[in-house]
């Protein structure tokens, strides 16, 4: 390549907004001037480095934004723990595929400690990594949010943009405090996102408790019934795990080392 079209180079590729082929063009084309590369292969090695990269980033941004507790992934979690779950049946969620194109949900029960944020977070993550856009909140940080939104009469468009989410994370419902306003932004959200988009919900308490969540039970049904609708329900019923592994933290250690 000569000096004249490299001295241009930088300036078209900034315009044209490809920073990856802007990086790595001099070394790619040295190689493919010693190795006899085709013009069609050094352009085509260029264009696949820039997509990687762009897709890279993008991952990053939505990693970024969708505000995952860190280090809680798929990798780290003991199975083993919560023998009521199959690993296979998490896997083929943790793919995506049809139930978030479905605005099919998930939800998990069980006592604190059961490992649900934990499990939530890790099946995140792995959306993520394929592309998709996840957003976590503790439930009541989201109820606070939109019962603001509320007051200020834009509660509409603050449901609906939480549309670009995928899959929206609400950790915790439990905690929800019994309050009418603050408890039906929670029914408009669910109401709002029913089979269209997913929803991921943790809760300590089964529905049978969900009567303290919501302020009237008909409410209260007509939320459930919207959840369940597609759903995919576990039931973690275990012991807490940071209970379970500081009683018995020298079998917890063996089992993590043979599961590892
Ligand atoms: P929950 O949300 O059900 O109250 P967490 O997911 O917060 O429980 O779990 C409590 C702590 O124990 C966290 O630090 C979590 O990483 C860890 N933990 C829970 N279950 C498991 C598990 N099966 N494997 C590894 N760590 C776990
Ligand atoms: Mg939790």
């Amino acid at each position: 390549m000569s000096c004249a079209y490299g001295a241009r180079l930088p300036t078209l590729l900034t315009a044209l907004r490809l920073p990856t082929i802007r990086n790595h063009w001099e070394t790619m084309s040295a190689q493919a001037d010693a190795e006899g590369w085709t013009g069609a292969r050094l352009l085509s090695v260029l264009a696949e480095l820039e997509l990687a990269e762009r897709s890279q980033r993008r991952i990053g941004r939505h990693l970024e934004q969708s505000r995952l507790p860190a280090g809680k992934s798929f990798e780290s979690f003991d199975f083993s723990a919560v023998p009521m779950l199959r690993r296979a049946h998490l896997e083929a969620l943790a793919s995506g595929d049809s139930w978030l194109a479905s605005g099919q949900n998930v939800l998990m029960f069980g006592p604190p400690g059961a490992g649900k944020t934990h499990l939530a977070a890790g099946l995140g993550r792995r959306l993520i990594d394929q592309g998709y856009r996840v957003f976590f909140t503790r439930t009541t940080d989201l109820v606070q949010r939109l019962q603001t939104a509320r007051r200020e009469l834009t509660l509409p468009s603050a449901i609906e943009k939480l549309d670009k989410f995928d899959l929206l994370i609400l950790d915790d419902l439990s905690y929800v405090e019994k309050d009418q306003a603050e408890t039906s932004v929670l029914f408009e959200l669910i109401s709002a996102r029913y089979e269209r988009k997913s929803l991921l919900i943790t809760a300590n308490q089964p529905f049978g408790a969900w009567d303290r969540i919501f302020p009237d039970p008909s409410m209260t049904v007509a939320a459930i019934d919207r959840l369940v609708h597609h759903a995919t329900i576990f039931e973690m019923n275990v012991e807490s795990y940071r209970r379970r592994s500081a009683v018995t933290r020298s079998q917890t250690a063996a089992k993590e080392v043979k599961a590892g």
